[in-house]
């Protein structure tokens, strides 16, 4: 049976920084992705804010451009331009770079592989059809909104914005991500963001609202398309995905487990964005695992959840609350929706 000290599931920024990390102070890390190719296929609007760069190495070929203003609609009028300055990812360079940056580390990075059971100190993985159990002393699970991970926890999401997302082409370059609220994206928006010559148009909504996504979607590229900014409804790309919004779990540590990013319900509960959190608690987490090995101590897993709290949890508890209320007084009211938006949307803050 091969032998790690950390098994790292899912090569994500959590998993990925996590890895490198451990990895960094010596430790045998194994770092195991279901997917073929790291980052791809992409289930991204692709929006990071620039402070990312305190956190991690931004090269050239991560970003696509550059973005200085959030521009918040509601009801389709500009409501708010807020600076914001961020980079367009290309998440598949993006998440790539991060998961090379782990294997130079000394991380070994297994693709086409599936944490699917924990048995005692192993990680039963099929890898390219081949079952294998890991003996390992620690785990990360960093292996997303329904994480595996999380399941052998007994500390998993509950509540999740679906969304569905085209790449389109723009009839001009722009430097702004722009947020449409309307009562009928119940419990989420709709998003533009430029990505050069394109766009990353969605529209996400609370899971439990029973509001018909595809058709809200098609909908909003079409107001798109009349208003002349995007250029036609033929998409480059098309994607989709879920993303946790019921905010931080209460354990993301437990007996010899740590869950970071969208595992531990890192991801802000009202934007449903959490790249940087990943990235942010992905190295806190790799950091708690080294110094457990170091000390030969489990109990230092603890500080991770201390580690990552500090730097977030006021945050993630307010979006939290915040999340709460516009679940609770959605309205398709419009004065009253749009004061809600008000004051629960981070741009008004
Ligand atoms: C449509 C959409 C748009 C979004 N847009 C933005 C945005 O613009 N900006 C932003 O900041 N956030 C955005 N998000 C959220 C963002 O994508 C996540 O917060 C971020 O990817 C979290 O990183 P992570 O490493 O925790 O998880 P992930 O990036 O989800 O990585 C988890 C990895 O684990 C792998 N995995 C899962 N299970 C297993 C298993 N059993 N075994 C092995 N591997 C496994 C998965 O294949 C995946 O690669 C968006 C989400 C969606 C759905």
């Amino acid at each position: 049976m091969q032998k790690y000290d950390l098994v790292v599931v899912g090569a994500g920024p959590a998993g990925s920084c996590a890895a490198a990390e451990t990895a960094k102070k010596g430790a045998r890390v194994l770092l195991i992705e279901r997917k073929a190719m790291v980052g791809s296929p992409v289930q991204c609007a692709e929006y990071v804010p620039r402070q990312i760069k305190r956190y991690v190495n931004i090269y050239p070929e991560m970003t696509v451009q550059r973005t200085e203003q959030l521009h918040t609609y509601i009801n389709d009028e500009l409501c708010s331009n807020l600076s914001a300055p961020g980079y367009i990812l290309d998440r598949v360079m993006f998440d790539r770079k991060l998961a090379e940056e782990a294997v130079n580390c000394g991380v070994e990075l297994w693709t086409k592989a599936r944490a699917i059971e924990k048995i005692e100190n192993s990680v039963r993985v099929v890898v390219k059809g081949e079952t294998k159990d890991i003996e390992c002393r620690y785990i990360i699970g960093a292996d997303g909104p329904r994480s595996t991970v999380g399941a052998w926890m007994n500390s998993q999401n509950e509540h999740f914005m679906p969304a569905v997302q085209w790449t389109l082409p723009l009839r001009e370059s722009r430097d702004n991500t722009e947020i449409y609220f309307d009562a009928e994206y119940v419990g989420g928006y709709a998003w533009m963001f430029p990505k050069g010559r394109f766009a990353n148009v969605g529209v996400g909504v609370c899971m439990e609202s029973g509001a018909k996504l595809t058709e809200l979607h098609q909908r909003f590229i079409r107001k798109m398309v009349t208003a002349g900014v995007i250029k036609d409804e033929l998409p480059i790309y098309k994607t989709g995905g879920i993303a946790p919004v019921g905010g931080p779990l209460p354990n993301s540590v437990y007996e010899n487990m740590l869950l970071a990013g969208d595992a531990a319900g890192q991801t802000h509960p009202v934007s449903a964005g959490g790249i940087m959190n990943a990235v942010i608690c992905g190295r806190l987490a790799g950091q708690a695992v080294a110094e457990a090995l170091k000390k030969d101590d489990i109990a230092c897993l603890s500080g991770y959840e201390t580690a990552w709290r500090k730097i977030l949890g006021r945050h993630l508890d307010e979006a939290t609350a915040q999340r709460r209320r516009l679940d609770e007084k959605w309205t398709m009211e419009s004065p009253a929706f749009a004061d809600l938006i008000r004051e629960t949307w981070l741009a008004f803050a």
